[in-house]
């Protein structure tokens, strides 16, 4: 698309997890704030943003879906393709090529990945569909001679409020490498946000009369973790762990009535945050990933803990708090898991009785360390009943609230 050309009202798809939710928040006031309308419907929009997920095969045929839609209408909007699809394919850790991703949506003009967020306005000017008339220029972090770093980017990021909670993100990206996980190509490497920047975002929340705050990211245990501070607290060296300071600092602010985070993994759950999850007013939810019950398969997965560690600490975290209520993410048919590797999941779900499970079946993610080293070697059939089984399982063993 070539010339000047105006549009005034966009729409954006949004798929997959909360941090893409907070991502379309932040879009939608850029545009806003260049004079743009958002719309719910999307033949109305003159812009398509699809805001992509890659943590699942159906999630990305899905965005491959829009193609046939987006043919149909009378007049092609402006189509902008943004989200973790995108930052597979840019930046400094890619899971394949661009060109591979250009060439399966030859209808997308623009794409953003997540990282480049706040660059949406430059790109649009310098496709020349967004002019920029005197008195309208976009603000400094939108302005397409910006180049603000990563952090500075980040520091007035608008914020995602979803009815009575505040999210607040504390940090971006990840660094764990996980071997099934997408997340380390798609949102980059793992950089947290300074404690002032999120002090004074919470407490914007509170002054709007928000008193439930999440603080998100992928890791939040290890914010504001240097990589050797990382491996010390993992090897169990050093038990401070300054998220868990943070999570003190704001559960102490005036007109908070609610603080959960979102999400932690085992590796990083130090005795000090224990500690901290004692605090009155830490949300009983408590989600800890285990991907699995087998230690064989752990260590396939790269995951740093074992089966032994994180029964451990859910003991301690019972022990700390007893009305915690659990959740956790799980995958079945991991390459090579045998049925009987299947059967220590099944018993750890008997064993830990989550409150709430997300199960997974696995899909190789192009480019990711599992799909390179290992063949999907699980049947289909066999995935689905697996499946199925600990779905069963779990409803079985979940307790009642
Ligand atoms: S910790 Fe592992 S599963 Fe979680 S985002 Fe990072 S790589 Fe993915």
């Amino acid at each position: 698309m070539t010339g000047i050309y105006s549009p005034t009202k966009f729409y954006i798809e949004t798929l997959g997890c909360q941090a893409n939710e907070a991502d379309s928040v932040r879009m939608t006031h850029l545009l806003e704030s260049l004079g743009l309308e958002p719309t719910k419907d999307f033949t109305k929009a003159d812009m398509f943003i699809v805001n992509s997920c890659s943590v699942r095969q159906k999630s990305e045929d899905k965005v491959y879906g829009w193609a046939r839609k987006i043919n149909q209408l009378s007049k092609k909007p402006f189509v902008v393709l943004a989200g973790c699809m995108v930052g597979s394919v840019k930046g400094d850790r890619t899971r394949y090529s661009f060109k591979e991703l250009e060439d399966r949506t030859l209808w997308v003009d623009l794409y953003l990945s997540p990282e480049e967020l706040f660059k949406l306005p430059r790109y649009l000017q310098e496709a020349g569909i967004l002019p920029d008339p005197p008195g309208k220029a976009p603000s400094q972090e939108s302005s397409p001679d910006a180049s603000a770093s990563k952090t500075s980017s980040l520091k007035d990021s608008p914020i995602f409020v979803d009815d009575k909670t505040g999210y607040v993100n504390i940090s971006y990206g990840c660094d764990n490498f996980c071997t099934y996980c997408v997340v380390p190509y798609a949102r980059g490497e793992e950089v947290s946000r300074s404690k002032d920047e999120i002090l004074q975002e919470v407490k914007i929340l509170l002054d709007k009369g928000i008193t439930h705050i999440t603080l998100c990211g992928q890791n939040v245990n290890s914010w504001g973790l240097s990589s050797e501070k990382k491996r010390q607290i993992r090897i169990g060296d050093d038990n401070k762990l300054p998220f868990a300071q943070l999570l003190r600092e704001v559960h102490d602010l005036a007109g908070i009535e609610k603080l959960t985070f979102l999400s932690s993994n085992p590796f990083d759950f130090t005795k000090d945050l224990i500690e901290a999850i004692k605090l009155p007013k830490i949300d009983d939810y408590l989600h800890i990933a285990v991907q699995s019950g087998n230690n064989d398969v752990l260590a396939r997965m790269n995951r740093r803990h074992t089966i032994e560690e994180f029964l451990d600490l859910v003991t301690q975290i019972k022990k700390a708090r007893p009305s915690v209520e659990l959740g956790t993410d799980v995958i079945v048919g991991f390459p090579q898991e045998t049925r009987e590797q299947f059967m220590d999941t099944v018993n750890l779900f008997k064993q830990v009785k989550f409150n709430v499970a997300f199960i997974a079946m696995y899909s190789p993610r192009k480019g990711t360390a599992a799909e390179k080293m290992f063949e999907d070697d699980v049947p289909l059939k066999e995935k689905k009943w697996r499946h199925a089984y600990l779905t069963k399982v779990w409803r079985e063993n979940k307790p009642s609230r």
